[in-house]
């Protein structure tokens, strides 16, 4: 690519920023004004798509891994102690809300965890209505069959806490029925202060023994 090349590409690139619909809000109008009137800056004359016409020209880049410490194939497998507890994630609709709500209540009522609020509209990386219970590793052999056989036809995404939350959400999830897509990617690992893992502080008390058969 010619130097001439390189500022024509900046100069699409300019007014593809200046002009994309979700870019005019920020844009001032004067900053506008004087994009449009500087010298390297030739109102278009036909039609311009917002992007430019070379967007085509726009090197390959390669996505943020999900896979920590992944880029390539792992020495050794990552020891599952890693991981400290487990969270359910049970999702819902205007149609399915009361299902969830009877699924709440029978895991309230049968085992010792941590139950979250309901959330009415996507929360965090949760994209649909939903609540969630934290448990510990020792649950896990019981509350996993538990949730399979009393989905009651539900999405439930079951995700380990280790020092990773994105992978935690993307990478290493387990799903009852039907997955859903998560919006995990921006999640980061936690800043100096916070505890490394999340942390399950049990807030409900048994009331009723568990069905076996
Ligand atoms: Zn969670």
């Amino acid at each position: 690519m010619s130097r001439s090349d390189g500022d024509r590409a900046s100069v699409d690139r300019d007014w593809a920023e200046a002009l994309a619909p979700n870019r005019r809000g920020l844009l001032g109008a004067s900053l506008l004004a004087g994009l449009a009137s500087g010298p390297a800056l030739a109102a278009p004359a036909a039609k311009v798509s917002p992007w430019g016409a070379d967007t085509w020209k726009q090197a390959t880049p390669a996505p943020i891994s999900v896979r920590p410490g992944e880029e390539t194939l792992p020495a050794r497998p990552r020891a599952f102690t890693d991981i400290e507890s487990y969270h359910a994630h049970i999702y819902f609709d205007e149609d399915t809300y009361q299902k969830a709500a009877l699924i709440r209540r029978w895991a309230a009522e049968r085992f010792e965890v941590e139950l979250g609020d309901w959330n009415l509209e996507p929360r965090g990386p949760h994209v649909t209505p939903s609540f969630y219970f934290g448990f510990a590793n020792e649950q896990l052999s019981t509350i996993v069959p538990w949730l399979q056989l009393n989905s009651l036809g539900l999405t439930i995404l079951l995700h380990p806490n280790t020092d990773d939350p994105r992978a935690d959400h993307l990478y290493y999830a387990l799903w009852v029925n039907r997955s859903q897509p998560v919006n995990a990617y921006g999640m980061k690992r936690p800043g100096p202060g916070q505890p490394p893992v999340e942390q399950i502080i049990p807030n409900t008390v048994p009331s009723v023994t568990l069905e076996r058969g």
